[in-house]
């Protein structure tokens, strides 16, 4: 049923709630003027009475198609309220009984059909032009009783009124319930609308609260990865014995070092110590202690630096400290005064005595691996001269 009736008056999405109406309406008068035609010819009421509605009801339908089909609703609605005001009412109430006809019933439908379809003002207006229409007719009628054309008989009068009287009924009910059903769809749809608007707001709401938590999950993953990528870098350069810079990060140190001195001319001095004997010590006093004196040793030549200075173990019991813009008889001060603070640290309740041999030397333009040699020969000297001592090319 409602499809047809869509079907007939337009569905919701292609037809505003007003424009269904007018076909409606369309429909009603396109049945009434027909009815009112065949009836009027039953009744015998004279040929116009027959040949007017009939015409009407033509036009009717044209305009039905007009806005229905070719989309034309304002001019639809406007030919058929003038159509109908000025012309259709007013003959059909000269020629068919005037206020003792049936043609009154049909205009109080008509005045539904005007509210519904108009708005504002344009509604006002139409109502007030209608309202002086009928006012002239009747006082019309009242000037000129003679120019409405009655009835032939008592009978057909009372056969017309009563069917105008009915078809009225009945359409100003099919009017009605076209409005309040018209107007349950758009608060059916409304309702729905409203509904899915708020399944989406949900939706998005959800969606959003999924997309913050995966937010701080990211963040957090960031984090840690960023935590662990520091640790990965400081176990990189770290020593883990000794918490000081590896012999990877020194050495880098040193060609970066060497690169930039030799580019602007700058200088820098690499000490080289080597803890004497270190096996030995070992051996005797056992791995665990030997880890101890590693450390401690490491302490002793940080206290001795400054925080320029760039310090690590190398490998093994071997140390190296690089000094930056230090010439060789400075950092042979400082090899030296590491030396003794070395040695003269006492081993709590241990007969043991530590002593660092050591090489210093002053960048002289050459490569790292060369470097590294000479200041290992140095080193190395200082082993053969008896340990405990620092060698290096100063006069
Ligand atoms: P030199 O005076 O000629 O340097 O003799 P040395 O005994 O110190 O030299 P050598 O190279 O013969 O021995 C080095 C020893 O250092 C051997 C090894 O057991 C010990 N050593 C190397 N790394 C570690 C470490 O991390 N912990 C401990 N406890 N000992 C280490
Ligand atoms: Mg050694
Ligand atoms: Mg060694």
């Amino acid at each position: 049923m409602r499809i047809v009736f869509s079907k007939l008056v337009g569905n919701t999405s292609n037809f505003p709630l007003q424009y269904r109406f007018f076909h409606v309406i369309a429909l009603i008068g396109f049945f009434m003027s027909f009815s009112a035609s065949i009836i009027n010819y039953l009744l015998d009421l004279g040929i116009f009475t027959v040949i007017i509605p009939f015409v009407c009801g033509i036009i009717s339908i044209y305009l039905y198609y007009l806005s229905m089909y070719k989309k034309k609703y304002t001019l639809s609605v406007y030919l058929a309220l003038i159509m109908l005001t000025f012309i259709f009412f007013p003959t059909m109430w000269l020629i068919n009984g005037g206020s003792f006809g049936s043609i009154p019933y049909y205009l109080i439908v008509y005045s539904a059909f005007i509210a519904v379809l108009l708005k504002g003002f344009k509604r006002v207006l139409a109502i007030i032009l209608f309202l002086g229409t009928i006012m002239a007719l009747f006082i019309f009628e009242y000037k000129f009783p003679w120019f409405v054309h009655g009835y032939d008989s008592i009978l057909s009068r009372y056969l017309d009124v009563f069917f105008g009287f009915i078809i009225a009924v009945i359409f100003n009910a099919v009017t009605m319930a076209a409005v309040i059903n018209g107007y349950n769809m758009e608060h059916e749809r409304v309702i729905l609308y409203l509904s899915e608007v708020e399944k989406q707001r949900k939706e998005i709401e959800q969606k959003n609260y999924l997309l913050e938590k995966n937010n701080e999950e990211l963040k957090e993953a960031k984090q840690k990865t960023e935590q662990l990528n520091l640790k990965l870098r400081e176990i990189s350069v770290i020593d883990s014995l000794t918490g000081t810079y590896n012999r990877r990060y020194l050495l880098k140190c040193l060609n970066s070092l060497r690169k930039t001195a030799e580019k602007y001319g700058q200088t820098f001095s690499v000490i080289l110590l080597d803890i004497d004997h270190f096996k030995a010590i070992n051996d005797t006093f056992g791995h665990v202690a030997g880890d101890k004196v590693l450390k401690k040793v490491c302490r002793t030549i940080k206290n001795n630096i400054r925080e320029t200075d760039i310090f690590g173990r190398l490998g093994g019991e071997e140390f190296m400290v690089i000094l930056p813009e230090t010439h060789k008889e400075q950092a042979f001060v400082v090899a030296e005064r590491i030396r003794q603070d070395i040695s003269n640290i006492t081993w709590a309740g241990q007969d043991m005595k530590i002593t660092v041999s050591g090489g210093v030397y002053q960048y002289n333009n050459e490569k790292l691996i060369e470097l590294l040699k000479k200041v290992d020969n140095f080193l190395y000297q200082a082993k053969n001269s008896g340990r405990n001592r620092i060698e290096s090319d100063i006069s």
